[in-house]
């Protein structure tokens, strides 16, 4: 296999992954769980290089999760919702 298998690979995943990143966005680093394991720990790096899309990494040392999210920044994004 030239590729390792996708963790995040359903709607349903990458749903529970923006809420993690909304969780993290929100100001709070540590102790955040994984959104394929649930282990607590994940770290979540930000490498948003366009504007109207946003690109975040997840790595979790418990499964071994190493994946890009994309998550489209729709409308200017402001710190609504609080
Ligand atoms: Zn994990």
């Amino acid at each position: 296999m030239a590729f390792p298998e996708k963790k995040i690979a359903t709607q349903a995943l990458a749903n529970q992954a923006m809420a993690t990143v909304r969780t993290w966005q929100s100001g709070r680093t540590d102790g955040l769980e994984c959104p394929i394991c649930s282990a607590p720990g994940v770290i979540i790096t930000d490498r948003s290089a366009r504007p109207h899309m946003s690109w975040f990494i997840f790595n979790c040392a418990a499964c071994g999760l190493d994946e890009a999210l994309a998550i489209p920044s729709g409308s200017h994004a402001t710190d609504h919702e609080s």
